[in-house]
């Protein structure tokens, strides 16, 4: 982890993906952060949870000399000898990453610089990236001053009304509903879903709702109740002159997800477009498998 001093609000970077055909429209530029306030069972980057303990587990595993140890249990990370090998990740114990980099806004930016001529926008996930809300405001300060459209990918966990500056500068929210009945999404994430919903509606009041996702796990969570009552919950925002929100539905693969939840099958196309429909009858005509 490199430390920065630069003025301004920090926050953990694992990467940045220059160009990203889908974390929304168009072609963007993605900013992964570092750290989560859910534990979902099917996360599919299960290294970006949490935050370096410093036990140095990796430094050892790395076979390009890329990572050592500072005083303090900091490891350094030496991103030019780095082969993106993921020995480092594989190896860690504690659902965390060696490879971030602490940067403040315009140093994020300045990774996004070089793409602005070929790029639409933005979109910064996690992790959880709302857990940065005014690394995000200040980021999409310097986005929207060069005309780039501007995304947050949120578990919906924490409150967008409380940062009404952040909305000022953000264009929409991609946001999780993992599950709406909530002893199901404490069962799939071990958290409370009550701030999720009410983002839901606050944002789709806002006009600031781009889209909902459902991960699509048979068998964890009642995934017929989730897409009929959360199609249900946002239809009333979509169409009559408002931009429709999209329903995102995935599909669950096992790709990336820790062994020990690995006992899960992915859903048949056809149970995907039984919900699809379900999402639809509800009254949302934006909806796509992927
Ligand atoms: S991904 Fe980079 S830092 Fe991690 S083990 Fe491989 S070379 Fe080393
Ligand atoms: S990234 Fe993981 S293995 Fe490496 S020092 Fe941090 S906690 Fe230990």
């Amino acid at each position: 982890m490199v430390r920065k001093t630069d003025p301004g609000s920090i926050a953990p970077v694992n990467r940045v993906i220059p160009f990203s055909a889908v974390d929304g429209p168009g072609s963007r530029t993605a900013v992964f952060l570092q750290g989560c306030n859910t534990d979902c069972k099917y996360c599919h980057n299960p290294e970006t949870r949490n935050m370096c303990l410093g036990c140095g587990d990796c430094v050892a595993a790395c076979p390009q000399g890329a990572l050592s140890m500072e005083p303090g249990r900091q490891v350094v990370y030496d991103w030019e000898k780095c082969v993106f090998c993921d020995a480092c990740i594989q190896t860690c114990r504690h659902g965390s990453s060696p490879r971030i980099r602490l940067l403040n806004a315009q140093e994020t930016y300045s990774l996004i610089k070089r793409q602005v001529p070929f790029i639409r926008g933005v979109t910064v996930s996690g992790g959880e990236c709302m857990l940065y809300p005014e690394f995000l405001r200040e980021l999409f300060v310097f986005c929207k001053a060069s005309g780039l459209h501007t995304l947050i990918d949120s578990n919906g966990t924490i409150p967008f009304g409380a940062f009404p500056g952040l909305l000022e500068v953000t264009d929409g929210v991609m946001l999780d509903i993992k599950a709406y009945d909530p002893g199901d999404y404490r069962m799939v994430t071990g958290g409370d879903n009550r701030a999720v919903l009410e983002n839901a509606v606050f944002l789709a009041e806002s006009g600031k709702l781009y889209e909902i996702r459902t991960v699509v796990v048979p068998g964890l969570f009642h995934v017929f109740d989730t897409v009929k009552k959360s199609a249900a919950l946002l239809a009333p925002y979509c169409g009559s002159g408002r931009p429709d929100i999209r329903y995102k539905l995935i599909t669950y693969r096992e790709n990336g997800v820790r062994a020990c939840y690995r006992n899960w099958q992915p859903p048949s196309r056809d149970l995907m477009e039984q919900l699809a429909r379900t999402a639809r009858e509800e009254g949302m005509n934006d909806v796509i498998i992927v």
